[in-house]
């Protein structure tokens, strides 16, 4: 059976519960997981505080491993916590099972049903509920309609393309009227410009239902395009929280400022230098300007004189590598005639420069 059956069966017909206005839809307070493993036990998540409030499209971003699809699981009701409570709309569902909550989940490999048409896989679930033709017909058409598959229910996932497979196992999920949407790297099977296409797609499915989305990804573009807010783990714990724009102009750490986006962290003398002040600092590489040598501070602004390394072209971008105070220091420019000095190469001296307001510092 496809992983997502207990998903299929779960979320509709449940009641309502007992939600209070106000309650944040998705509560994790010191959530906990520990897997016993061969030689030592994993620590999968550790002391997770989260709050996701409804019709929010929140991401879990982190690298492999840091126990993000744990976090779902547990959201899901396919994992319990070893410590800690979960609440779902202010109810507690540490110990519920998945069918007990109004949570859907979309896996990955979307686990489309290859001999059924795209309209009977979406009335699947009702089906094995005991839903009514007539109503199963009714509402699969509404959640094509949902991910604009109209036109296509009566193809086989085969004569889809990945995208539209994609949305396939969305209406599935969304059939069920879930208060909540789990995505499991949803878009991680498709290609790049399909994944940049579906991203904006998802979005707009999201706004449009209105329903609380948490989706996961290893993807920090993917992450910053997609969510209104985000978590960043690492290693079992949750570095930061917060919306897109926040995160990624004032990462909490140096973890953050490296994972989201590129940044130049700079500590010790190099900070001295740099920034003019001790402690640890990021700065995003698009707030550095390319100046020739010999150009002077604005006010608000700090200059450093350094050498160029490597001037890499990259279309649209040019991402200029050059050593200042012993350190190296990334700027990345608009490929426009006026934004770099004429011939630079490796060995150029320049004048890097970077606005006050460009320095973040980090807590480690
Ligand atoms: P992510 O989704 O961020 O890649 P996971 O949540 O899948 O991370 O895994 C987090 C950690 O927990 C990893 O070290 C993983 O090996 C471990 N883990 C996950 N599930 C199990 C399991 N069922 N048994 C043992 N270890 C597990
Ligand atoms: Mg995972």
């Amino acid at each position: 059976m496809p992983a997502s059956t207990s998903g299929l069966a779960g979320s509709a017909d449940v009641s309502p519960g007992l939600d209070r206005e106000g309650d944040p839809r998705i509560e994790l307070i010191g959530v906990r997981k520990v897997f016993p493993g061969r030689q030592a036990e994993v620590i999968a998540v550790e002391g997770a505080d989260l709050s996701v409030a409804d019709g929010e499209l929140f991401a879990i971003l982190g690298p492999s491993g840091s126990g993000k699809t744990t976090v779902l699981r547990m959201i899901a009701g396919f994992e319990q916590p070893t410590a800690g409570t979960i609440r779902l709309g202010g109810t507690d569902v540490t110990t519920a099972p998945p069918q007990r909550r109004e949570v859907n989940t979309v896996f990955q490999d979307y686990a489309l049903f290859p001999h059924l048409t795209v309209g009977q896989n979406v009335e699947y679930g009702m089906k094995v509920r005991g839903v009514a033709k007539a109503e199963r017909r009714r509402r699969a058409a509404d959640a094509l309609d949902m991910v604009r598959l109209t036109e296509h229910g009566d193809r086989r996932p085969e004569q889809l393309s990945g995208g539209q497979r994609q949305r396939v196992a969305l209406a599935r999920a969304l059939v069920g009227r879930p208060r909540v949407l789990l995505l499991d790297e949803p878009l991680g099977a498709l290609d790049l410009k399909l994944r940049e296409q579906m991203q904006v797609e998802l979005k707009a499915i999201q706004r449009d239902v209105g329903i609380t989305f948490v989706i996961v990804t290893h993807d920090q573009d993917e992450a910053l395009t997609l969510c209104d807010r985000l978590a960043v783990f690492n290693a079992g714990r949750i570095e930061q929280v917060g919306g897109a724009r926040e995160v990624y102009e004032n990462p909490a750490n140096r973890f953050v400022a490296d994972f989201v986006g590129t940044s130049n962290v700079v500590d010790g003398t190099a900070a001295q230098t740099l920034v003019g002040r001790t402690g640890t600092f990021a700065v995003r590489p698009e707030q550095i300007a390319v100046l020739p040598p010999g150009s002077a501070a604005g006010p608000g602004t700090r200059t450093v004189e350094a050498t160029v390394a490597e001037v890499i072209y990259a279309g649209p971008l040019t991402r200029v590598t050059s050593t200042a105070a012993g350190t190296a220091v990334t700027a990345t420019v608009l490929t426009s005639r006026t934004s770099l000095p004429a011939g630079l190469a490796h060995g150029s001296p320049v004048v890097l420069s970077f606005p006050d307001s460009a320095v973040h510092p980090l807590n480690s």
